[in-house]
């Protein structure tokens, strides 16, 4: 086989012509965020988000070009919104083609920093530990915002007890919604229930996008991000979209979960975005009638493995029905009890956070690595 490289792929997607401008998707600068992974190839396309749907036939003849290549397994293409108005086009096209992902370009310039909460697979307590993250974030005196990625099984509104559908402001944007201290958006305030559930990979990042860039945030010291649990292709792609300042990865302590997460680390590294720690959720079970401490799952695995991959440890959540009672009826934990002692353990793992990202931030901005 011959080795495949960044040239072999442009070549091939210059014969996928945008039916806008004329010109093919390299020349005109549409193609973006190219990896390449063993046989496995991966690409954004730009487009003005207003011509998403007749855009999709441009994407699947750009996925079959680089498909047809020697070599080549497996190929995703996915649609993304460029930043530039219908009316710079022309310029666009004579610019040189680029290869940058547009995480480069500040997606959400009054954010300070856009964090992560990730985990290798559903229910191990993501959207819970994202959630009572954001709040003790805020009780800390923290401009905060929690976006729910997962888009395919949305939580947030249910968690944080909203319900509204969210208003377009006069300049067009949409207002997120506010409670606990904390602007939210999430697509399951937008959608029905069992809309999301269908959607494609494209579809997805779309959505996520339009979340990030249409909602008038404000400025924001955090944005927390709940992502969809798992380390896909979407995930993937979603990693390198976001500017993200870091990822904390959710586990609980079972070695089979640990495993998920360090699947879920590696994700992060694969597009130099730092993992901030692993938290461990659900460690030490407390018993609601008599306070006894059990270790149900064991305990003390994440921390291990923490100090094994050499990443920090930001705390451990116990195993308590409050945390879950007060997730259902929408009042998180660290807002209804914030004196109790679960909302100290979520402030612990904030302070690590915050303690992270400020450490972090003469990071020069995240970009993909190219194996
Ligand atoms: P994920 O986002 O990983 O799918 P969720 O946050 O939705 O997981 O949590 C799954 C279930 O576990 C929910 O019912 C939630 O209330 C419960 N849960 C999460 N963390 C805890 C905890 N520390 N103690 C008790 N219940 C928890």
């Amino acid at each position: 086989m011959t080795e495949l490289s960044q040239n072999h792929i442009q070549l091939a997607l210059r014969t996928v012509i945008d039916p806008i401008s004329g010109q093919d998707i390299v020349t005109n600068g549409m193609v973006s965020g190219l990896v390449i992974k063993d046989r496995n190839i991966g690409f954004a396309i730009e487009i003005d988000p207003a011509d998403a749907e007749r855009m999709e036939p441009l994407r699947k003849a750009a996925e079959t070009a680089v498909l047809a290549l020697e070599g080549v397994s497996s190929v995703s293409a996915v649609l993304t919104a460029h930043n530039n108005a219908p009316a710079a086009r022309p310029e666009r096209a004579a610019a040189a083609p680029r290869t940058q992902p547009a995480s480069n370009t500040p997606l959400l310039p009054d954010i300070g920093a856009i964090i992560a909460v990730a985990s290798g697979k559903g229910g191990v307590g993501k959207s819970t530990t994202a959630v009572n993250l954001a709040v003790a974030l805020a009780l800390m005196g923290q401009r905060v915002g929690i976006l729910d990625a997962d888009v395919y099984g949305p939580s947030l509104p249910k968690m944080l007890g909203v319900t509204a559908k969210p208003v377009a402001l006069p300049n067009k944007r949409i207002a997120p919604l506010e409670a606990h201290g904390l602007k939210i958006m999430s697509m399951g305030l937008m959608v029905p229930e069992d809309t999301a559930m269908v959607w494609r990979g494209p579809m997805v990042i779309g959505a996520l996008e339009q979340m990030m860039r249409e909602v008038e945030w404000g400025a924001l010291d955090v944005l927390v991000v709940d992502m969809p649990p798992g380390t896909g292709d979407a995930q993937l792609t979603m990693a390198q979209r976001v500017p993200l300042a870091g990822a904390v990865i959710v586990s609980t302590p079972q070695d089979i979960a640990l495993i998920d997460a360090r699947k879920g680390m590696s994700m992060f590294t694969k597009v130099n975005v730092p993992v901030l720690g692993i938290v461990e959720n659900m460690s030490t079970f407390i018993c609601p009638n008599c306070g006894e401490h059990t270790d149900i799952f064991g305990h003390g695995g994440a921390q291990a493995e923490a100090a094994r991959l050499g990443c920090d440890f930001l705390g451990e959540i116990p195993l308590d029905v409050a945390i879950r009672v007060t997730s259902d009826a929408g009042q998180p934990i660290t807002a209804s009890e914030p004196g109790g002692p679960h909302a100290a353990a979520y402030r612990d793992v904030a302070s690590a956070v915050l303690a992270k990202i400020s450490e972090g931030s003469s990071r020069p901005a995240p970009s993909i690595s190219l194996d």
